[in-house]
Parts: structure tokens; C-alpha cells; sequence
């Protein structure tokens, strides 16, 4: 018999949301709430045949939940709730203690609710989904599937922050890293690519929340986003790492405290802090007026990504598989990815493929391809990323273990 698993990946700004049919992985609808927080927010449920397309004002992630379920039950995605057996869930941050995913008990809502001091702009989504589908679907089996969980691997030398060893100790301040399920994805792709398991990749993965990897003998061995995703790269809405000083003297002069700061830093800095827009499509609207503030955001973009790519080329003493570029603006945005080549073309020795690069985006001729010549001494790509796919495995896993366990109880 057909079984059906919801996947939730809900991002800073979005609720992406896939229903599958198992076994066989077969996607029967997925979907997307976008703008999530804005006043233009949409959503979009997408099938092999059909398209639904719908524009509604959605402040919050427990009301892109209900819509969400109510869209399955009104088109026959599912005829009742209980057609469900296993929902997975995108968690963002699972510390120390989860390297991987889990069956949610009360424990592990505990310690999600714990690591939101870590990840202030996404727990609070993940929660919200976790809570809704729960006092929804009382019985069945959700799964935690942690952002963090792959990258650790990573080294001590890389993890660590130089600061008092006691805040690492006591107050567990170190990297951890995010987008895992995305890095871990790309990884597991190029290794079936290549075919070999020790693969040696640069990923940078752009969305609205952008972090890069380096891939080191197929495992993670450094990133970008460190306590928080808040480090790091320059993103839609966050900073990225800047000087830590600016924190207390912002306050002082703007009289505001740290947290009202944090907020900014997170919610109203990165590309929408230099020039107004975060969603890349209303940036690049702004610089096709001229506009120089989106022209100085996506260069300051442009060379904080620029910046990883020279540092992780040194990490892996220059021997690099693949550059890849992933997620919504790496996967479409063409004149980013060729700016970025562009800037590395020289020193790296790497020669782009105009066209081929052009012609690769969502509704464009190719998704995925070589975007590189075939003399370039480093193959740059573009592959999608697939973070549902991947909550999906181990969802459809441990659903059926705890399925297994409960009937056990039972009896
Ligand atoms: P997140 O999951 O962090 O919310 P995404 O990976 O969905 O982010 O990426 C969203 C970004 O990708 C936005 O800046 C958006 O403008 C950009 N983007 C560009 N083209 C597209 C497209 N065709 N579909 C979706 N996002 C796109």
C-alpha cells in the first residue's frame, strides 16, 4: 500500500513544503510560501500537470501551515489527514548534540526551543510547523532533520572561535554551520558524479540565507555560519561576520540595546540594510534602473562569496573537484555567477562558458550544467539543491522504525 510523508523546509522567508508517495520517492505536489512577512507574500502548489498560484498576505509560518494543509485537502492532494505517515522537519540548529536526525519527542522539542537562542530567525518557524502539524496529526511520527547535524565534522581548528575556551565549555560558543541538508546534498551528488567518495568541493549555496563549505574528502570541513547563521557571508536580510565593535558603539550612538541591534542585524541588514530590497529579483529591478546603492550591494555580495572561494581553495591546498553554485540565487541568477567567475577567472585559472551559463535557470533551457570551459582548471557547476529529498530519506526512515517500535509496545 501507497504511503504518503509531508517534508517541511521552513526557510528565513519561505515555507517549502512537499507531499510524497512512498515507496518509490514519487513527489505527488510541492509547493512554496514565499515572501513570508511581507505584504507581497504568494504561494504556489505545483504538480507534473497543474499549477495553483495564489497571492495572499501571510505575516507568520503557522498561518503558511494551515494554508498549506487546507490547499492538500481542497485540490485531492490527500482525501483526509490521516493519509500521512510521517512529516519531516527542516530544524535549523541541533548544537552539539545531534550530528543526526531524530523522531521528535518532548525531550527534543525541549532542546529545539534551548537552540533558539542560537538560530533567533528560524526556530521560531520550525517550531510553529512543529506545533501545528502536531495538535494536527497527534499520532503520527515527525522527524527532526538538523541543518547542523552535517557539518560536524568539522575540525576543532576550524570550529573554534578565539575567544575565552570557557565560552566554548560552559556556554557552547562555537561554529556549527547550517544549510547541512543542502551542502550535504550537493556532496552526496557529485560524489554519484564522480564516482568516487572522497570528493573535495567549494558549495555555495545562495538563497536568502547564504553559507558556503568546503567539502574535504567527502566530509564538511569548514563553513561560513558559525554560532548562528548570522555569520559569515553577507545575505538577503544579515550582515554576515563585521567587526564585533560596531555592536556596542551602535548602540551607544542609535540608543538602542544588543538584542534590538541583533534583530537589525538580522532582519534589516545584508542587501536590504545597503540598498532597501533583500529578494534578489526586486534588487535586480533596482540596478536595471540604475540605482547605485543595489549596484554597491551586490558587489559588496559578490566579494564576500569571492572572499570564501580564495580562503576554502587555500584550506584544500588547491586540490577542488568542483566550485558549485546552488539555491535560489545560485541556481538562477546568471550575471551573479558570472561576476563571481569573473572575479576568480585570473588567479584561479578558471574560464567561463557564457552561454551555457546564461541558459541554465528555473524556467530556462537547462537546470543544472558545466558552466566552465573545458580548459578551465577548476570545473565550476550548477546543480539544485533538493533539501526536501533528503529530509525525505530519513523521514520515511524513521517514521517507519517508530511505527515498528510502537507496534512492539503494543502488543
Ligand atoms: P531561502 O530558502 O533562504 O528563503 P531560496 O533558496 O529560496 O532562499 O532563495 C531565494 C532567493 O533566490 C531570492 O533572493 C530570490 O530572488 C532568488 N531567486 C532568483 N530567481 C529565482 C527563482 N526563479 N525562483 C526562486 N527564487 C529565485
Amino acid at each position: 500500500m501507497c504511503e504518503k510523508y509531508l517534508v517541511i523546509n521552513a526557510g528565513s522567508s519561505s515555507l517549502k513544503f512537499s507531499l510524497y508517495e512512498m515507496p518509490g520517492n514519487k513527489e505527488i505536489v510541492n509547493g512554496c510560501v514565499e515572501k513570508i512577512g511581507n505584504n507581497d507574500s504568494f504561494y504556489t502548489l505545483k504538480t507534473s500537470s497543474k499549477k495553483i498560484e495564489k497571492k495572499e498576505t501571510i505575516m507568520n509560518h503557522t498561518k503558511a501551515v494551515e494554508i498549506m494543509l487546507n490547499e492538500l485537502l481542497i485540490n485531492n492532494f490527500i482525501s483526509n489527514i490521516d493519509e500521512i505517515k510521517g512529516v519531516g522537519h527542516r530544524v535549523v540548529h541541533g548544537g552539539e548534540k545531534y550530528s543526526e536526525s531524530v523522531v521528535i519527542t518532548d525531550d527534543v522539542i525541549n532542546d529545539i526551543e534551548f537552540f533558539s537562542k542560537f538560530a533567533p530567525l528560524h526556530h521560531q518557524g520550525n517550531l510553529a510547523g512543529i506545533n501545528a502539524m502536531q495538535k494536527l496529526l497527534p499520532t503520527v511520527p515527525q522527524i527532526a532533520v538538523f541543518d547542523s547535524a552535517f557539518h560536524q565534522t568539522i575540525p576543532e581548528e576550524n570550529y573554534m572561535y578565539p575567544v575565552p575556551y570557557s565560552w566554548y565549555k560552559e556556554n557552547g560558543v562555537r561554529k556549527y554551520g547550517f544549510h547541512g541538508t543542502s551542502h550535504k546534498y550537493i556532496t552526496e551528488t557529485m560524489q554519484e558524479y564522480l564516482n568516487k567518495e572522497e570528493v573535495n568541493l567549494i558549495i555555495c549555496h545562495i538563497g536568502n540565507g547564504v553559507s558556503m563549505s568546503a567539502i574535504k574528502n567527502g566530509k564538511s570541513f569548514n563553513t561560513t555560519m558559525g554560532l548562528t547563521p548570522l555569520d559569515g557571508l553577507m545575505m538577503g536580510t544579515r550582515s554576515g561576520s563585521i567587526d564585533p565593535s560596531i555592536i556596542e558603539y551602535i548602540c551607544k550612538e542609535r540608543n538602542l540595546n544588543v538584542s534590538e541591534v541583533t534583530t537589525l542585524l538580522n532582519k534589516e541588514s545584508g542587501l536590504k540594510g545597503v540598498c532597501g530590497e533583500s529578494d534578489f529579483r526586486d534588487v535586480t529591478a533596482l540596478l536595471e534602473n540604475k540605482d547605485h546603492l543595489a549596484k554597491l550591494a551586490v558587489t559588496l555580495f559578490e566579494k564576500s562569496i569571492v572572499k570564501f572561494i580564495a580562503h576554502y581553495y587555500f584550506e584544500l591546498e588547491g586540490n577542488v573537484d568542483a566550485i558549485i553554485f546552488t539555491a535560489g540565487v545560485g541556481e538562477n541568477m546568471s550575471y551573479i555567477r558570472e561576476d563571481i567567475i569573473n572575479y576568480i577567472s585570473k588567479p584561479m585559472g578558471i574560464k567561463i562558458n557564457k552561454e551555457v551559463n546564461e541558459n541554465i535557470a528555473k524556467f530556462k533551457k537547462y537546470q543544472s550544467g558545466i558552466i566552465t570551459t573545458e580548459d578551465s582548471r577548476i570545473k565550476v557547476m550548477v546543480i539544485p539543491t533538493n533539501e526536501e529529498y533528503m529530509i525525505l530519506k530519513d523521514t520515511f526512515r524513521l517514521s517507519k522504525k517508530e511505527k515498528t517500535i510502537q507496534k512492539v509496545l503494543k502488543k
